[in-house]
């Protein structure tokens, strides 16, 4: 068996077909390819708008902007994450506040929010991130919107396809931010979207992500300036989408269901095959709603090995399988543990799962053989190491 990597990107002759007609056409940036992807992105999920970026990280930023968030601002967001959910809020000079999770979905934890709207009065933004891909508690959160009056940017990085009672994540609130990283659901290499219903944001990012110039000024049909003319109205950033991804994209997107269900099957083998290691396996807690599973987060019962976390990596890699750990939490990340004097204590739940968690991998292109060949290493490994 060759090493299992944590992660494979699934590419067909569809995307390359369809990215060497975009190279062949002389349209490599921005261009009806990227507006067709943009097309078939609202179709999904629904949204009014869908605006493709150059990454997640940029659409969350974009997003944050166009919700007015500025110097001093508070802006709630949880530990367990990535640091690009966070940096966003400090590129804006805003004030970041953490909040600790749930202990079975690894989400923000709506009870640790609302401690924090009401210690904290003036929010301006939360900004909840749907772990792994299960949906965060989108009723409770919505709720303290209504009571709390903030607005709401989902970081939907992992979240393709993922539903809150039944409504695919994309349309649930304020604006809602989807990564096409190589190794998320589906991936152009580097890409985002972000989905609103909300004119007013979307009018703010299409002129921000591409330079602050804006298109209402050379309207080319309704305008009676010429077609080399704009306007610069903004400092806008470099954020646009290239037509080489949007082909990977259109074609990714088709097969964003079938990855789903071929990630679920994984899970369901890991599950079963787990189940008498001393292991606690990732939980959906709504059955009806569709888990993305775009990672399969296990912890390690630690005190009942003679191994750590670090050990277990280690021999899994040994193995011949790569394992992955999400996320060391912010709170421990040097910058940000100093700069906003974060402690673990402050984190109870953030920091005990963190402190044992591991990713398998789960991507949609593992073959029966490294599926088995990954449960059987876990297991070698654990058995050898009961207490
Ligand atoms: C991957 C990821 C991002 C950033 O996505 P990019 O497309 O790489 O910028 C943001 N938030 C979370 C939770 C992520 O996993």
């Amino acid at each position: 068996m060759n090493f299992i990597p944590f992660a494979r990107p699934e590419i067909g002759e569809d995307e390359i077909a369809e990215v060497t007609k975009v190279l062949r056409s002389g349209w490599l940036t921005t261009g009806p390819k990227t507006k067709q992807f943009e097309k078939d992105f609202a179709a999904f999920t629904g949204a009014s708008f869908a605006m493709g970026v150059n990454s997640a990280t940029a659409g969350l930023h974009l997003a944050l902007e166009a919700l007015g968030v500025g110097e001093g601002d508070k802006v709630i967001t949880t530990v367990h994450t990535f640091t690009a959910t966070a940096e966003i809020i400090r590129y804006l000079g805003a004030e970041p506040i953490f909040a600790d999770i749930d202990p079975v979905t690894y989400c923000i934890s709506p009870d640790d929010v609302e401690r924090l709207l009401k210690l904290h009065g003036d929010v301006k933004v939360v900004i909840p991130v749907h772990y792994a891909g299960q949906s965060c508690d989108m009723d409770r959160l919505l709720q303290l919107r209504s009571t709390y009056g903030f607005r709401m940017l989902e970081d939907a990085a992992h979240a393709l396809p993922t539903t809150f009672n039944g409504k695919i994540i994309g349309t649930l609130s304020d604006v809602t931010v989807f990564s096409f990283y190589a190794n998320k659901t589906i991936t152009t290499g580097e890409g985002g979207m972000v989905t609103t219903d909300d004119e007013a944001i979307a009018k703010r990012i299409k002129v921000m992500r591409l330079h602050g110039i804006s298109k209402d000024a050379f309207s080319r049909f309704q305008s009676t300036k010429p077609s080399w003319y704009y306007e610069v109205i903004a400092p806008g950033y470099k954020y646009n989408l290239t037509d080489i991804a949007s082909a990977i994209g259109v074609h990714q997107l088709k097969k964003a269901y079938d990855f789903r269900d071929r990630r679920q099957a994984i899970v369901d083998i890991y599950n079963q095959g787990f189940s008498e290691l001393p292991i606690i396996c990732p939980r959906q807690i709504r059955d009806n709603d569709l888990h993305s599973w775009h990672l399969y987060v296990i912890q390690l019962e630690e005190e009942k090995l003679n191994i750590s976390r670090n050990e277990f990596i280690e021999q899994l890699a040994a193995a011949g399988v790569g394992a992955s750990v999400h996320y060391i939490p912010l709170h421990q990340q040097p910058y940000w543990k100093k700069t906003f004097d974060l402690k673990d204590a402050d984190f109870p739940i953030s920091t005990k799962v963190s402190s044992c968690h591991v990713s398998l991998p789960n991507f949609p292109g593992m073959t029966k053989d490294e599926i088995s060949f990954v449960v059987s290493a876990v297991k070698d490994i654990l058995n050898k190491a009961l207490k």
